[in-house]
């Protein structure tokens, strides 16, 4: 006996039944706003990641503002951290401030989408072996979700991830209860 519970819009955040197993919005309103927002932000994202593609790779100390380019963090956030000496930097006169770039990547780990931040991980409560978690990838191709989107609602329903390579990771068990809200 299948039961569908109710889930919450990820546009608007109202609670509702879905009418099928795949609906992820409340109605169709949000899910072409939601369409129309993850249009704008993955042009903003390419335009972000093509003023990274200047930044050149092998350069260790990047500019203030390069390193929000880089790890989309607020450059007050860049400043706290060189003030507290939490990362190295080195001041090439006023305005000329460098940061180490290593000490940030160890800060703000890069992953397949940069503008992910810090997500709780419980290795205790959550089965985070490879074979019992799906890759943000196979989570966006199985409930036809944008990769950014599958971020989001990571963040905003704190489900644990975990970073092996290039790929994040997060557990099946609760990825399935989030998108298909049903109950055996
Ligand atoms: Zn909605």
């Amino acid at each position: 006996m299948i039961k569908r519970v109710k889930r919450e819009c990820p546009h608007c955040s109202q609670q509702f039944t879905p009418k099928t197993v795949t609906s992820v919005y409340c109605t169709e309103k949000c899910c072409k706003k939601a369409y129309q927002k993850r249009k704008s932000e993955e042009k903003k994202e390419l335009r972000r990641q093509a003023l990274i593609a200047k930044i050149p790779v092998d350069k260790t100390f990047i500019t203030v503002p390069e390193a929000v380019l880089i790890f989309d963090i607020a450059k007050t956030t860049v400043y706290r951290l060189i003030k507290n000496k939490r990362v190295p930097s080195v001041n090439e006169g006023s305005r000329l401030i460098r940061v180490d770039r290593e000490a940030l990547e160890k800060m703000f780990p890069l992953s397949t989408n940069p503008k992910m931040e810090k997500v709780s991980t419980n290795p205790f409560v959550y089965d985070l072996a490879k074979e019992n978690c799906y890759t943000i990838g196979e989570i966006a191709q199985k409930f036809q979700l944008h990769d950014t989107s599958v971020y989001k609602h990571i963040r905003k329903y704190s489900i644990p991830t975990r970073q092996i390579g290039n790929c994040v990771y997060a557990p099946k068990s609760e990825i399935d209860k989030l998108y298909n809200g049903i109950i055996d």
